[in-house]
């Protein structure tokens, strides 16, 4: 049985890897785009069999709640939009998979979780990480105690971007720079394998005065999130250095890395591991699965089954609320506390 998506916005991320996911999921199919570019929508259309009945554009798109094909509506659209469409494709009656990050303030997220809340439907943050093999058996490790307590998590997540015309490098878009965009990845797996949420942030960032793609935002963010176990995250991302994404975990007992780490494709664990009273370096044969079809089959399956997001609403918020206050430590140059998260950030 496969759910019906609809695909909104036609980009690098839906075209690049979304769609032919989609081929590669077990639960899923795109049923309808949307898009503001006809002729793009009408070739893709033809490409995965849609319908030219189910391409809509961006005043059309409310009529997606006429379609019974489709089930789940996917957001991949500039971050300051997901708000607007998420709550138009809530109030449509679909349930909503929306892109990273969930939104551009802690407002929109609530809004989100609210009108989804309000239509009955069911609302996933699009974290792909956090259906990535190599981190799934990252966690099942950690939470087994294998490194002991966690001690250290260090991260960065760091690409050169280009065009200083792009969405990216516009506030209002984007919502920030570095951070919200790949630094978010940082924030999010030191969350997610810790299984705790910081109570506090310490932050810098860099607005290069000279460079004409950083008049809006950041070109790097530098943060120190602090857990109550005692547990320190540092972490790194840039806009203006060569990729760089690299993760390392630091407990009592032991360490394990990932480098690439949040990499689309070739990410590779390795962690420390004693054998006969020697440290040596294991990797472990994991094999590689397409982690947008798993983030997809998520959805669908919870769908299907009536079944609450692992990575919902919730998730997305915390980490707008953390990104906020990293913002906020960056300008004050203090220390800014968190409170707890109201609700559970993570479903099952
Ligand atoms: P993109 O610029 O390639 O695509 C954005 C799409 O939105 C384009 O088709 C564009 O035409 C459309 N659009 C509609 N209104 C627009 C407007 N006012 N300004 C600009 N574009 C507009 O971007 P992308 O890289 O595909 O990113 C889309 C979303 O996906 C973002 O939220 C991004 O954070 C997220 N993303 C996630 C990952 C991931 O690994 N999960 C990777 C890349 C991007």
């Amino acid at each position: 049985q496969r759910t019906g998506f609809a695909i909104v916005g036609l980009g690098r991320l839906a075209l690049g890897q979304i769609l032919p996911a989609m081929a590669k999921s077990k639960y899923c199919k795109p049923v309808a785009l949307v898009s503001g570019d006809r002729a793009k929508a009408q070739k893709i259309a033809a490409q995965y069999g849609i319908p030219a009945g189910s391409i809509y554009d961006y005043t059309t798109y409310d009529q997606l709640a006429k379609n019974p094909a489709v089930q789940v509506i996917y957001i991949v659209l500039p971050n300051s939009m997901h708000a607007e469409y998420t709550i138009r494709g809530a109030k449509a009656g679909k349930h909503i998979l929306c892109e990273k990050p969930m939104a551009t303030t802690a407002h929109d997220c609530q809004r989100m979780i609210d009108a989804c809340n309000a239509a009955g439907v069911k609302l996933m943050i699009a974290y792909r990480s956090q259906y990535e093999a190599n981190d799934v058996a990252l966690v099942k490790m950690i939470r087994a105690g294998r490194f002991g307590k966690l001690r250290q998590i260090v991260a960065t997540n760091s690409q050169n971007q280009g065009d200083p015309s792009q969405w990216r490098l516009k506030k209002a878009l984007a919502g920030g720079g570095c951070m919200p965009d790949v630094g978010v990845y940082c924030l999010n797996a030191a969350r997610f394998l810790s299984n705790e949420e910081p109570y506090e942030v310490q932050a810098s960032v860099v607005q290069p005065k000279d460079d004409p793609r950083f008049t809006e935002v950041e070109s790097s963010c530098q943060f120190i999130a602090r857990f109550p176990s005692g547990l320190v995250a540092l972490c790194n991302s840039g806009y203006d250095a060569h990729k760089s994404q690299f993760l390392r975990v630091e407990g009592v007992e032991g360490w394990a890395e990932m480098h690439p780490a949040f990499a689309y494709t070739g990410i590779k664990l390795q962690y420390s591991k004693l054998v006969e009273g020697e440290e040596i370096l294991h990797a472990p044969a994991i094999e590689e699965k397409d982690q947008f079809a798993a983030e997809m089959d998520h959805m669908a399956l919870c769908v299907q089954q009536n079944l609450r997001p692992h990575t919902p609403g919730e998730e997305g918020l915390q980490d707008q609320i953390v990104t906020d206050a990293i913002y906020e430590s960056a300008k004050t140059g203090r220390a800014v506390k968190i409170p707890a998260p109201k609700a559970p950030t993570r479903g099952p």
